[in-house]
Parts: C-alpha cells; sequence; structure tokens
C-alpha cells in the first residue's frame, strides 16, 4: 500500500479527474488497513450530540428536525445516543414531563463560574435528552437573536461537556451541529487536551448551513476560557482573522467534518458557495465528507399525520384532495381541485430565492391559472412583499406569516407542487417532505436540491420533480410554467406524485453513513496536523 500522505501528489497531476472520484479516494486513501477494519467494524459506540435546537422541543429550521430524527436512527441502529440541548423558557418542564438528571452545579464560565442544572427529556422510545438548565440564560420567549448569543452557546456546550464528568459517562463521539457548538471541538484540542476524560473521545462538526457561522469580538475567547491561544489567521481569510468565527473553529479542530448533501459538500469548497471559507475548508477537504439528510418518516407520514382532514397513501391517493380542499377552505381560497396549487413553506430569506419569485410572481399570476400558499417568518421586506401579493391577488394568494408546524404538514399534504428555488441549500428538508406527501417539487439545482430532485423529462419519464440551473427569474417562470403544463396531464402526474412518495428519504441509510464517519473521526483522532501545517497563524 503507498504511504499515507502522499496521494495529495497524485491529487495535483489528476486535476481532470471528475471532482467527487479524487474526493473519496483522497479521503479513504489515508486510513491504515487497521484503521479501515476499526471502521468497518460494528461495536455499539456512544454518541453525545450536541444541538441549539431538537424537534418536538424547540424549532426554527431543519436543524431541529435532524437533531430529533438521527438520534432515533442511531439507536435503531444499537448505538448509546444521546443529545444534549439547551432548555429554553418555552419548553414546558410539564408538558414534555421532564426530569431533573443533575442538580445545579458550578460551570466554569470567563474567569469565575455559573450554575446550571440538567433536566432530562426523551425521543423516541428511550434516547435521553439533557437539557441545560439555566434562567439567566434561556429563560427568554425565543431562541436566538440576543446581544449575549455567544455566552448563552459557549455555557451550553461547556454545561453539556461538564456534565459527562458529572454523569461519569464517557462518549466515544462527540457530534456538534454548526456554529452553536463549534467551540467544543476548539476546546477537546485546547483546554480539555490533556483531560483523561477524554482521551478516547473524538469529535465530529456537521456544517447544516455555513451561511450562519456565529461571528464575534475577541472577548468570548475570554468567556470560554482559551484567550491564551488567541485569534487564529489564516493568509486567505483576512477579513476573519481578527474576529472569533465559531465556524470556522468547528473546521479547523474537530476530527471530522460534513455537511448535509454530497453537492454541497463540493460546493463549499468554491469562492461562490465558501461564504470566505472555503480557504479553510480546502485545507481540510480531506475530512470533509457529505451525508445526505433524511426526514422522520414516522413524524412525516400522510398515512397517520393526525393533522389532515383526511389520510392516505400510495393506495388510496384519492383521498387526497380531501386535503387540498381543506387548504384553500383554511387559506380563503376558492375550493377548485382542477387548478395547480403551488405551496411554499420556509424561512423568508435571501438564501430562499424569495427575490427570484418577486420578479415573476405578477407575470405569473396573470398569466397562469394557480393558486399560491405560502407559509413563513423571516425578513420584513418579504413579510411586506407577500401581504402585498396577498391583498392584490386575493383569489390567487395566500400567506401566513407565521412558524406553524401543523399548518405545514396540511400544506405539504394539500399543495400540488413545492416551490423551493434556493440560491443556495445545504440539503433543504422541505423538498424531501412535499415529495413523500405526494407534492412535486419545484426547486433550483443546487446542494442538497440537486442531490434529491431530478428534472422531469416527459420523453423518457425519467425525474422526480422540475429543477432549473441557472439562478435566474425566467429559468424559475420557465419551471414553472413547465409544472403546471405537465399537471394537465393526470397519468403523467400521477406517477410522478408516485415517484416521491415511493422513494426512500428514512433515515436508516444516512445513518450508517454517520456511523462510518464516527469511526473515522476515531480513527483519524490523534493525527491532527498542527496548525501551522494549515499555514494559519495564532497570535496571543
Ligand atoms: P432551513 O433549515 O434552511 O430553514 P430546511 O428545508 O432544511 O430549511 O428545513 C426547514 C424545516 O422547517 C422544514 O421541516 C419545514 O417544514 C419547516 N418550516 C420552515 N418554515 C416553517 C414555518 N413557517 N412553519 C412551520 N414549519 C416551517
Amino acid at each position: 500500500m503507498p504511504r499515507r500522505g502522499s496521494f495529495p501528489s497524485l491529487l495535483r497531476c489528476g486535476p481532470n479527474l471528475p471532482f467527487r472520484f479524487r474526493y473519496a479516494i483522497l479521503a479513504w486513501y489515508q486510513l491504515t488497513e487497521v484503521e479501515k477494519a476499526l471502521i468497518n467494524t460494528n461495536e455499539p459506540l456512544k454518541i453525545l450530540l450536541l444541538a441549539a435546537e431538537v424537534v418536538p422541543f424547540a424549532k426554527t429550521g431543519g436543524l431541529a428536525d435532524v437533531a430529533g430524527a438521527l438520534p432515533k436512527a442511531l439507536k435503531a441502529l444499537g448505538h448509546d445516543v444521546r443529545v444534549a440541548m439547551p432548555r429554553y423558557g418555552r419548553i414546558g418542564v410539564k408538558k414534555f414531563d421532564l426530569k431533573e438528571a443533575l442538580a445545579p452545579f458550578p460551570v466554569p464560565m470567563d474567569d469565575s463560574s455559573e450554575p446550571a442544572g440538567i433536566l432530562q427529556g426523551t425521543i423516541g422510545q428511550d434516547v435521553p435528552v439533557y437539557m441545560v438548565d439555566s434562567a439567566k440564560y434561556y429563560d427568554r420567549e425565543g431562541i436566538y437573536m440576543y446581544p449575549d448569543d455567544a455566552e448563552r452557546f459557549i455555557f451550553f456546550c461547556r454545561t453539556a461537556v461538564e456534565m459527562l464528568k458529572q454523569m461519569d459517562w464517557r462518549p466515544d463521539i462527540l457530534h456538534c451541529h454548526d456554529w452553536h457548538t463549534a467551540i467544543v471541538p476548539n476546546w477537546m484540542k485546547t483546554i480539555y487536551a490533556d483531560d483523561s476524560f477524554f482521551a478516547q473521545t473524538a469529535t465530529v462538526y456537521t456544517i447544516h448551513n455555513l451561511a450562519y457561522q456565529g461571528i464575534f469580538g475577541y472577548r468570548v475567547l475570554e468567556v470560554a476560557g482559551i484567550d491564551e491561544y488567541g485569534f487564529i489567521m489564516h493568509p486567505d481569510t483576512a477579513d476573519l482573522n481578527e474576529v472569533v468565527d465559531f465556524m470556522s473553529r468547528g473546521i479547523l479542530f474537530a476530527d471530522v467534518i460534513n455537511t448535509v448533501s454530497e453537492r454541497y459538500a463540493q460546493e463549499i469548497l468554491t469562492p461562490e458557495f465558501g461564504e470566505r471559507l472555503d480557504p479553510i475548508l480546502r485545507d481540510r477537504r480531506d475530512r470533509l465528507f457529505g451525508i445526505l439528510n433524511g426526514i422522520d418518516v414516522e413524524l412525516m407520514n400522510p398515512a397517520t399525520d393526525s393533522y389532515l382532514a383526511a389520510n392516505y397513501d400510495v393506495y388510496n391517493l384519492m383521498r387526497r384532495h380531501e386535503n387540498k380542499l381543506a387548504l384553500q377552505q383554511e387559506a380563503k381560497l376558492p375550493e377548485r381541485v382542477d387548478v395547480p396549487l403551488i405551496g411554499a413553506i420556509s424561512r423568508l430569506a435571501d438564501q430562499k430565492g424569495f427575490d427570484l419569485i418577486s420578479q415573476i410572481i405578477d407575470p405569473l399570476m396573470n398569466n397562469l391559472d394557480i393558486q399560491f400558499v405560502v407559509l413563513g417568518t423571516g425578513e420584513q421586506h418579504y413579510h411586506d412583499m407577500f401581504s402585498d401579493l396577498a391583498s392584490r391577488h386575493p383569489d390567487q394568494m395566500a400567506v401566513f406569516l407565521t412558524f406553524n408546524a401543523p399548518l405545514a404538514q396540511r400544506i405539504y399534504a394539500g399543495s400540488d407542487m413545492f416551490l423551493m428555488p434556493s440560491r443556495f441549500e445545504p440539503c433543504g428538508l422541505g423538498q424531501m417532505i412535499a415529495m413523500r406527501y405526494g407534492s412535486v417539487p419545484v426547486v433550483r439545482s443546487t446542494g442538497g436540491l440537486a442531490d434529491t430532485v431530478k428534472d422531469f423529462n416527459p420523453t423518457t419519464g425519467e425525474g422526480n420533480g422540475f429543477a432549473f440551473e441557472p439562478y435566474e427569474a425566467m429559468a424559475l417562470y420557465t419551471a414553472l410554467v413547465q409544472a403546471t403544463e405537465n399537471y394537465k396531464h393526470k397519468g403523467e402526474w400521477h406517477k410522478l406524485m408516485l415517484r416521491g412518495m415511493t422513494a426512500d428519504f428514512s433515515w436508516s441509510a444516512s445513518a450508517r453513513k454517520y456511523v462510518d464517519l464516527y469511526y473515522r473521526a476515531l480513527a483519524t483522532k490523534g493525527k491532527e496536523h498542527k496548525l501551522e501545517e494549515y499555514e494559519l497563524t495564532r497570535r496571543g
């Protein structure tokens, strides 16, 4: 076997190899035979998953879906998986039957300590969810967007790490999600580096959305107890060298990094999608993987979903139109089974392609017999835009500017098409949930949308939705015209719906890939390159 470390030169020699191919070889190549064998064993692992939001306790987006569903799938594979999250004020102790797991204990913060208790809830059959309880940091109305967010999430992470010692439960893997928990891999390579309790613990860092990096000033290093290590300077990220960017720390210090689709894992290596961190990601590409999210097919099941007017499945699809009529009634739109009804459920943010929609929506509604139901919250200018559209097209556009999970289910079940024209999309869950409910996706082909939605070809009958490539208003317009034209051919449309409804979007395959990733993290731990090798300079 060629020696580890010589492969990068091969990579340089083979720039014409398809990237995916080079990437897979590089990642596999760097492990020894012993390590590969270790990866292939089936020993149960002890895993602590840390996330800022977890279904069913707190959710603002896809992160919560993943943090609620992946542990259940890992448990089903036989692993001892537990979850840690903050206990926000909105998480009712009685409602979720939370029990005290640990009485308040002192947690190091800044140059002193703060008390935190641990409450325990459960997801699935018996996956423990440890909730960090602190009135000072979490007893508030919302989840994010507070001036002390850096402190709030540092405290959550520090308590979760210290809690393990209190419980004397030594995880093999600390699986951290997004910037809120990115400090943990940083700690494991600094203040906990010589702590025997974590000698066998590896870190995995999952990027759900590179656009949210958690950028703060020097002071947070003092709060986190790592000020002696200073800023991390990278020659190619000059504008980030005098700030603390949590996301970049997760990427730099984790034993293994992944993101939530294969396409996005490739995209973020480029300046277009890299959100200024692409130089760092390229330095770490040998540890960067893409694993497509699944959806919770038990929770997201039109056959059992209690929020629907009528339950249905592929054998009983006729009943689905009752949901369409009920949705039209709820949205105060004309009750018509024949009109194509387009649903959109989303954060109202630039990322999601609403600027494209704003450019075409008026001609679209004037020229096509269609209805729109939009559910979302976010940037004020999109609230204004949709309110204005709804008032000008009351028979075609209904808008709900709120976060409402039951209504979301009713839109998935009552719409004919599901719109997701994202500028970029790490994975996207909406399109998968829509397909499971028989709503055909119309998407921009990027990130996870490109990995899950293939453009329908009426000649061959292949494809499961409508996908356009260039981020341009006309391309979206054309895709929607194609979708509404195809909608007229009921037989073909039926097949499209069935293709989505019968696809496997469950977590079982992806959970196995995560287990491989965990073994890989254990195998690569301890082989940490020195930061200097990444041409980084610390400034004390
Ligand atoms: P992101 O995480 O970028 O917001 P995803 O598509 O990965 O986007 O996940 C969004 C999740 O949040 C989906 O489960 C979607 O149904 C849900 N969701 C988004 N907006 C709302 C809303 N306003 N009300 C209810 N559910 C919503």
